[in-house]
């Protein structure tokens, strides 16, 4: 059994840092607040008896050996940024609980074959420099010498921010790991959704991170007088947008897993009396599924285009974003079932729709992600709260995982050691 209590008071401690009038915590990347938060986390590491590292970008990293150091390592973590104005437990959670399950295995004297690390990884909210998960690109060896010159608000580069860390930007492949060293890649997470909450559970196993599509689209119809122009000699590119708004949201609500939203639009000119002659809008599409998602956007697609035909607007889109799904291994999804058993929790399994790092890791690694319960799924604000009784079985879950898939050793082998 892992130590709640430790657990609460380390988040509820971590959670000081960067804290704000409003009560919510801004930790962008590479902020004083930033490393004043991974100080606290390395004092931690250290006290569970970890062995610690900060790697070519930043990240820094705990590790308890295994009793085969040849084997591959299992990782766990999240991040310790924040986003401006957010909550406590994104991201502080899943390294607080890495950690308190390493320090709880020392304690107990358990050893596993395989060695463990626990990653408290850089910027992942992207809040800084427009640029998300910075940090697990970098383990996964994914991030390219042109990421390095994103600037921040104030026109600083990454690879400036970094300099002024005292780290090398030149290095920082480095801090790539390699696949064939890596077993795989834990990540316990706030839901931060309302599905946990409405099933009245604790926790959830994550059967995968959806695919994200994100597109602009411009309707081009005709700007005419409000007044003089009849509704028959009409090419109102906003009228063509609502039907196609529409169109998202049915086939999306047909498509299981699958999720669309329209959250941006703007009429151009934009007067009361000017029946808009240019519309633009995003649509953000995500699915478990790289098929389903792509035959899903290729039906919106296509109707959209149909509207557009019948009421004579013209249309474009453009790609803004394109990300595929990320889906949890079904041996770590099956240890995971098996764990809740142990510790007698229900199963419930639910894809995840927001990105993660474990999202990055999946590059080099197998992943698997635990979520607990949101309240009333708030994130990204100061409300964000997942109770002490939640957190806890979140960790409880975790470290039962941990020990099937880092493979516990028997009691009396550690004699011969
Ligand atoms: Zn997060």
């Amino acid at each position: 059994m892992i130590n709640s209590k430790r657990l609460w008071d380390n988040l509820i401690t971590l959670g000081e840092i960067g804290k704000q009038e409003t009560g919510g915590i801004t930790r962008l990347g590479f902020t004083e607040e930033e490393k004043e938060a991974l100080r606290f986390v390395r004092i931690l590491m250290e006290k569970a008896g970890l062995k610690v590292r900060e790697d070519a970008v930043g990240n820094i990293i705990g590790r308890k050996e295994g009793t085969n150091p040849d084997a591959p390592t299992v990782l766990m973590g999240s991040h310790i940024d924040s986003v401006i104005n957010g909550g406590i437990f994104d991201g502080n959670l899943g390294i607080l609980a890495g950690i308190e399950v390493l320090q709880t295995m020392n304690e107990q004297n358990i050893s596993t074959k395989h060695p463990l690390e626990v990653y408290a990884f850089r910027d992942e909210e992207g809040c800084r420099f427009g640029f998300s998960s910075f940090g697990s690109r970098s383990a996964a060896g994914i991030v390219r010498q042109e990421n390095f010159d994103y600037k921040d608000k104030d026109g600083l580069t990454i690879r400036e921010v970094l300099k002024n860390n005292g780290l090398n930007p030149e290095e920082y492949k480095q801090a790539a790991r390699k696949p064939e060293e890596i077993k795989a890649y834990l990540e316990l997470h706030p839901e931060q959704g309302k599905v946990l909450e409405c099933k009245n559970l604790s926790v959830g196993i994550v059967t995968g991170i959806a695919s994200s599509l994100r597109l602009k689209v411009t309707i081009i119809g005709s700007t005419d007088h409000a007044g003089a122009t009849p509704m028959e000699l009409r090419k109102d590119s906003l009228t063509a947008a609502a039907e196609i708004i529409l169109i998202i949201e049915k086939e999306a609500s047909n498509t299981e897993d699958a999720v669309g939203t329209v959250g941006r639009i703007e009429a151009f000119p934009g007067g009361v009396n000017i029946i808009p002659g240019k519309v633009e809008f995003t649509i953000d599409l995500r699915d478990l599924s790289a098929e389903v998602g792509k035959e899903l956007e290729d039906r919106i697609m296509k109707q959209a285009i149909e509207v557009c035909k019948k009421r004579g607007v013209e249309i474009e889109f453009e790609e803004l974003q394109r990300v595929p799904p990320a889906p949890c291994d079904p041996e770590i999804i099956s240890m995971m079932e098996k764990g809740c058993q142990g510790i007698d929790i229900p199963v419930f399994k639910l894809p995840s729709g927001a990105g993660h790092d474990a999202m990055q890791i999946i590059n080099i690694c197998p992943i698997g992600m635990i979520f607990v319960r949101s309240k009333d799924g708030i994130s990204h604000h100061p409300d964000e709260w997942s109770s002490y009784e939640d957190c806890s079985k979140g960790a409880e879950l975790l470290y039962e995982t941990v020990l099937k898939l880092a493979i516990k050793e028997k009691v009396n082998n550690l004699a011969a050691l």
